[in-house]
């Protein structure tokens, strides 16, 4: 009989990667470090049943956005699936028998996680259980008075996501924004 080889989402180098990251993080912790442990013999035994809990965590508080860029189809409502946002209660659940194990938690995917009122609560939640978080954002949204809540957040990682060199460039792809928004954003 052929024998059957199972193929995990770890990948070598993404876990040095990950490892190296880690240990200079102040997110350290002993069982996360043993999780990514656990995490690279797995990639490299290839066991049939995984023994490593996830490391990493990819969350979409909002699959909807308020532009409507050309190549994305949440933008343009191609996506085929109804458009909304996570609430609190759904994250806690999926976070809590996590947590303990989880590095990082990515609190972005397709939408504009922004327009989720509870996003600085989400990146409170995760800092209180050590994970580091990364949030991915076209900035549009962003007003002067989230700048607190953001900081007390502990967020790690601000991605602003552009799309464009200048006004002309940005707003032909970013479509649905305001006319002026590219500097806006450059000036936050
Ligand atoms: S800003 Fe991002 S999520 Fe929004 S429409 Fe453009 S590519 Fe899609």
């Amino acid at each position: 009989m052929p024998g059957v080889k199972i193929v995990y989402p770890w990948q070598r180098e993404v876990l040095w990667d990950l490892c190296l990251r880690f240990i200079f993080n102040r997110r350290f912790g002993w069982r996360k470090a043993a999780n990514l442990l656990a995490g690279m013999l797995q990639s490299i035994t290839l066991p049939e049943r995984a023994f490593a809990r996830p490391a990493k965590l990819i969350v979409e508080p909002a699959n909807r956005c308020n532009l409507s860029c050309f190549l994305c189809p949440t933008g343009r409502k191609l996506s085929g699936r109804g458009q909304d946002q996570l609430d609190m209660e759904t994250f806690r659940m999926a976070l809590t028998p996590l947590a303990p194990y989880l590095y990082e938690v990515y609190l972005y995917n397709w939408g504009e996680p922004l327009l989720n009122p509870r996003l600085f609560e989400m990146i409170s939640h995760c800092s209180a259980e050590n994970i580091r978080t990364v949030v991915s954002t076209n900035l549009t949204l962003f007003k002067p008075a989230m700048l607190d809540p953001l900081f007390s957040s502990g967020l790690d990682e601000l991605i602003v996501s552009l799309d464009g060199a200048s006004e002309e460039s940005y707003s032909q792809y970013r479509q649905g924004g305001i006319s002026g928004q590219f500097c806006v954003i450059l000036s936050q």
